[in-house]
């Protein structure tokens, strides 16, 4: 199999689908790679690192979709790119095709043969493709934070953690999922005191173990909630109800409610957000403030440390996509329940039954084309 990497070309994307070891591994394996001149740049990877693996590096995005089977990217594709594909082709990457009826439409037109990071999906329902970037957002979202309290930054002026002698800053964690988990793992090393919320007792029970006493978990009511943001230096959007709009939790009278210089971090803004006052920002201008509260609510977290959201992202699809490589979609499918949900659309056809409702199109499920 002949794998492609084309550079990504959405604004502010620095990750890159396949990093220079990943090359060595498929070749190894006994595929050839072609990656677009400059594809790791924004992740601190050169040309020549990929070329030394043993990658062919191509001028133009127009030779790596030429000459690749399998073309593995990061974000999906955007209206530019669609020229560039050839029918039958397979594609692995992130697609959120529920939000985008064109790029569906596209992809069942050209015969696109795609797999969608974020659908491979674990027999517990974990998302392991999804997981990496969230843990990064989790750990990103605190140390975000931290920077926001400062004075110049408009901030409150505290150090997260206070020195011996002083209060540490409270903070309160809205979600005790994956994102929650790492904002509190990254909140307690700076010394914080930290509160986690979770409706979801086995996920409070599972916290009480690894932290051991040193979080306070909490199941959330409306009073409850009240109180812990009135009180808190800092609060942190984490909560997620699979396939639907995040629920506005922290109404705009708790907001409201916090000292001034307070921040606030909707890491849930992409799906909508969980605090009434938030609204989408980016990290070229990362907050606002709001009722006197710092508000950061970057959409794409994970874009701010480029490198280390790659080298996380590639680690856990080099996998799959070795499997993709190996077998082919069909034989990977077969062999792997996995990644076999990670199918949206084979030989023409929609196999994925949420993207086809959301879109009102037909739906063919994958064993009937397998
Ligand atoms: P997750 O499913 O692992 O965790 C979500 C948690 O929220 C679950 O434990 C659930 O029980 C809890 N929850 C649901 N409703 C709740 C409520 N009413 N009160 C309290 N807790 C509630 O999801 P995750 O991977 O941690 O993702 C969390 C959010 O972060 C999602 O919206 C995700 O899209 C977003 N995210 C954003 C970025 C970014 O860059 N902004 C990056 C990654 C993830």
């Amino acid at each position: 199999t002949v794998v492609g990497v084309p550079r990504e070309i959405k604004d502010q994307e620095g990750r890159v689908a396949l990093q220079p070891d990943g090359v060595e591994e498929l070749i190894h394996h006994g595929h050839e790679v072609v990656v677009q001149r400059g594809a790791g740049a924004g992740s601190g990877f050169s040309d020549e690192e990929y070329a030394r693996a043993g990658a062919r590096v191509a001028k133009a995005a127009e030779e790596v979709f030429e000459r690749a089977d399998l073309i593995v990217k990061v974000k999906e594709p955007i209206e530019e790119e669609y020229g560039l594909f050839r029918e039958g082709q397979r594609l692995f990457t992130y697609l959120h095709l529920a939000a985008d009826r064109r790029l569906t439409e596209f992809l069942i037109e050209r015969k696109i043969d795609a797999v969608a990071y974020e659908t491979v999906e674990l027999e517990d329902g974990t998302l392991p493709l999804l997981t990496p970037m969230s843990e990064v957002a989790g750990r990103m979202s605190v140390q975000a934070a931290a920077h926001c309290l400062e004075s110049p930054q408009g901030g409150a002026g505290l150090l997260l953690g206070g020195v011996p002698g002083t209060p540490a800053a409270k903070v309160t964690i809205i979600g005790g999922g994956v994102v929650g988990t790492e904002a509190a793992k990254i909140a307690v090393g700076m010394r914080a005191i930290v509160r986690v919320l979770d409706i979801n007792p086995k996920r409070l029970a599972y916290l009480s173990d690894i932290f051991g006493g040193r979080v306070d978990l909490v199941i959330p009511n409306r009073a409850r909630l009240a109180s812990y943001v009135k009180e808190s230096d800092v609060v942190i959007g984490a909560v997620l109800v699979p396939g639907a709009r995040a629920p506005k939790l922290v109404t705009r009278e708790m907001v409201k409610s916090m000292r001034d210089g307070s921040v606030i971090v909707d890491v849930a803004i992409d799906q909508g957000g969980c605090v009434e006052t938030a609204r989408p920002t980016t990290h070229s201008d990362p907050t606002y403030v709001e009722e006197g509260v710092i508000h950061y609510c970057v959409a794409n977290i994970p874009g701010a440390v480029a490198r280390t959201s790659t080298l996380a992202l590639t680690s856990a699809t080099l996998p799959y996509l070795i499997k993709l490589a190996d077998k082919g979609i069909e034989g990977a499918a077969r062999e792997d329940e996995a990644l076999a949900k990670g199918i949206a659309t084979l030989h023409g056809n929609l196999t994925s039954e949420p993207v086809a409702e959301a879109h009102k199109l037909p739906h063919t499920p994958l064993h009937q084309v397998l």
